[in-house]
């Protein structure tokens, strides 16, 4: 699959300071894709319904400077997110930005990645000698956008650079060659959102093959990186088992023996706003939203979801600790939600 060829681009006047904002404005006016320029607000169409906004918005790449400095908290996995990007391209009709963006989910990348990395560094300092962890894919999926940015080459290179960080970020794309012959001192972290066969086909529209992410995973423990395997959601469907066998197969057939990956196990919840919006942007959606079965649950941040009952969920932890013991003994999962 190619990279991400947005259908039209906005770019912020102050963007064009920065050498990046100009690369950007040439190489789309090169490839003749429509360029607007705009100054405080992307423009929108006044009138459109949330649907037409939703899927023109995920073909639109907005090119901007970030001036918020403060980053913000992300925990569990890491102390920060590193904010590169903003908004995926992907159509993953489960996917958890649905409920984060809004009616103008446009992709947004910004320009002043070495005014963001310096703000990274003052974190770092401030928490030494502890070591500091940024989270690059927070609100986005980096990868969608690197040929176009190189912002993640940059920030790789930068937290080489620095003894008390760390960086992670997890992708379904394979655009991941510029990346591969980086100086990268094993400091960064790069994860391989997969899923079974029946999930990826179904659900995750405008999103790269399981086989090319499985290279690309390769390549990148060749490479020396540290892997990691994200699998979520994760679904029961007639089959379930026997779809995740043949996916922790594949995988291993692709990871050279002997690399500790690790592993993050996501199984299927849902809000009741998230129910709603996949319904109205994905009408025919197949993905499971029905409350009957579910248990209803507070998660850390306020909100209730749907989750799966408590012995369902106790016979998926079960499947997958076994099947990743047996097929992966050098990995580690980090945990089972
Ligand atoms: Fe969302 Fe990731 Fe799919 Fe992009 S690739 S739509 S970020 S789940």
């Amino acid at each position: 699959m190619e990279a991400f060829i947005p259908r039209v681009v906005f770019i912020q006047k102050a963007a064009l300071q920065y050498p990046l904002g100009n690369k950007l404005m040439k190489e789309f006016n090169n490839r003749g894709i429509d360029v607007s320029l705009y100054e405080k607000r992307v423009p929108t169409t006044p009138g459109r319904s949330f649907k037409d906004s939703f899927l023109c918005a995920k073909r639109t790449m907005v090119v901007l400077v970030r001036t918020r400095r403060e980053f913000q908290t992300c925990k569990p996995s890491a102390h920060y997110q590193l904010p590169l990007v903003s908004g995926c391209p992907g159509h993953c009709e489960y996917c958890y930005l649905n409920t984060n963006l809004g009616k103008n989910p446009f992709v947004k990348v910004y320009v002043n990645i070495d005014e963001v990395l310096e703000q990274a560094k003052e974190y770092i300092n401030l928490r030494k000698p502890e070591v500091t962890v940024f989270e690059g894919s927070a609100t986005s999926d980096p990868v969608a956008v690197e040929s176009w940015t190189g912002s993640l080459q940059k920030t790789i290179a930068f937290i080489a650079t620095q003894d008390s960080a760390r960086f992670r970020f997890a992708t379904k794309y394979g655009q991941i060659q510029n990346l591969l012959t980086l100086e990268h001192k094993g400091k960064t972290e790069v994860r391989f959102s997969i899923n079974s066969g029946h999930v990826v086909r179904k659900f995750e529209a405008g999103t790269p093959p399981l086989e090319s992410r499985l290279k690309a995973a390769r390549e990148i423990s060749l490479a020396g990186y540290p892997l990691g395997f994200l699998i979520g959601p994760i679904i029961r469907f007639p089959g379930w088992r026997g779809e995740y066998t043949d996916l922790l197969n594949l995988a291993r057939t692709q990871i050279p023996e002997g690399i500790p990956v690790s592993f993050e196990l996501i199984t299927h919840r849902f809000t009741t706003r998230a129910k709603k919006i996949i319904e109205e942007v994905y009408p025919d959606t197949e993905v499971p939203l029905d409350e009957e079965g579910r248990r209803f649950k507070y998660g850390q941040f306020g909100y209730g979801k749907y989750v799966y009952e408590k012995e369902l969920m106790e016979e998926m932890e079960e499947f997958f600790r076994t099947a990743i013991k047996t097929l992966f003994p050098e990995g580690k999962i980090l945990y089972f939600v």
